[in-house]
């Protein structure tokens, strides 16, 4: 499931670990490492899947070719396939969302790290560049905290991954054509966190989209945290803790089902317990074996589990073949009267393999 990335040659060509800290290093980082506690990974992605966490000394959270640290303006390189234009449109394509904004081409949010909240403004000048601007007062005065704001936003506009055999493969697939023309550079925008990624699965389960995004607006100001900067609110979701500690009549009051109330509850009691991670997810190695973890837990069915491995933990191959918005996409770019059956979409979707995330990011977007 090794994923292609845009950026190898500005990467180290190898990192350096330290056993008992559990610590990754680039090559040239300054700190001490003894023989014995030392272990040698070939790349960021192994040295994580082994559990270990970036370096706050050289920051080896991101490579150093991917961003440039003005310390109040982060900038981050953008691979040819992006276009903010399209993922703007994608982002602004909701007035109920609560978790940021977009105005005046920029998009604002809040992205907390551990005890600081930085509120950032993102924009594109068109120089194939991503600009994140620190507001007010929530510039991180740690340079490993501005790496990881700069993480969060590569992350979530999916900047890894390297789109030309999705584009490629879409050449002479009669869905994908049309979807990869009409919606060229669009990266799909991810839910970093997963506990929020779970949640939003949960929630839209059964629902409309606006009710959906109604809910997770009620269950935000609710239970989530807030900061104030240069006179907004910025929103945080709730964490794990902040849900696990609540009872089904708390949540029941946001008007949500009592059986969602208490799939929220219980994941967010697994989460807290530490019995289910984001680590734990990518580190099964397959998307199968993530699929089955998650689906044995209440409330996570197919769908939800494969719509968090896609916009989460971003597996290429995660695919919520039940998705409704799916089937009317298909259904229109076919100009049929029925909605496909699943085992034409199989059929259809036959070719798509390793893409099936993005090709259902992308067929979402005839939605709107
Ligand atoms: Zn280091």
């Amino acid at each position: 499931m090794e994923k292609t990335t845009s950026y190898p040659k500005w990467d180290a060509p190898y990192f350096t670990g330290k056993k008992i800290e559990k610590i990754y290093c680039f090559p040239w980082c300054t700190e001490k490492f003894h023989p014995e506690n030392t272990i040698r990974f070939q790349s960021r992605a192994n040295a994580e899947q082994a559990g270990y966490r970036p370096c706050r000394k050289c920051c080896s959270t991101l490579p150093i070719g991917a961003w440039t640290d003005k310390q109040s303006e982060l900038t981050l390189v953008v691979p040819k396939e992006f276009s903010f234009n399209e993922n703007m449109k994608y982002l602004s394509k909701e007035p109920n969302e609560c978790l940021f904004y977009c105005k005046n081409h920029r998009i604002y949010r809040a992205i907390p790290i551990e005890a600081e909240t930085p509120v950032v403004e993102i924009r594109s000048d068109q120089d194939n560049m991503l600009h994140i601007r620190f507001l007010g007062t929530t510039m991180p005065s740690c340079k490993w905290i501005r790496a990881e704001v700069a993480r969060y936003v590569r992350d979530w506009f999916d900047l890894d991954t390297d789109l030309r055999p999705f584009y490629d493969l879409a050449k002479s697939d009669a869905l994908l054509q049309r979807a990869v023309t009409t919606f060229s550079g669009l990266r799909n925008i991810g839910i970093p966190d997963l506990f929020e990624a779970i949640c939003w699965g949960i929630i839209g389960q059964q629902i409309n989209l606006p009710f959906a995004y109604t809910l997770k607006r009620r269950l935000v100001k609710a239970f989530g945290r807030s900061i104030e900067c240069d006179d907004e609110t910025y929103w945080i979701f709730p964490s794990p803790h902040d849900i696990a500690a609540l009872t089904i009549e708390d949540l029941k009051r946001l008007q949500m089902t009592g059986k969602k109330c208490e799939y929220l509850i219980g994941v967010a009691q697994l989460m807290v317990e530490g019995k289910i991670t984001k680590e734990q997810l990518g580190n099964c190695g397959d998307y199968k074996k993530a699929e089955n973890m998650l689906v044995k837990i209440r409330g996570i069915g197919p769908w939800t589990a494969n719509y968090v491995l896609m916009r989460c933990l971003r597996m290429p191959s995660a695919f919520p073949i039940d998705d409704v918005g799916l089937h009317n996409a298909i259904k229109y770019l076919q100009g049929t009267p029925q909605k496909p059956t699943k085992a034409e979409i199989v059929k259809l979707s036959a070719t798509w393999t390793n893409w099936e995330a993005y090709a259902t990011f992308y067929l979402w977007r005839f939605l709107y």
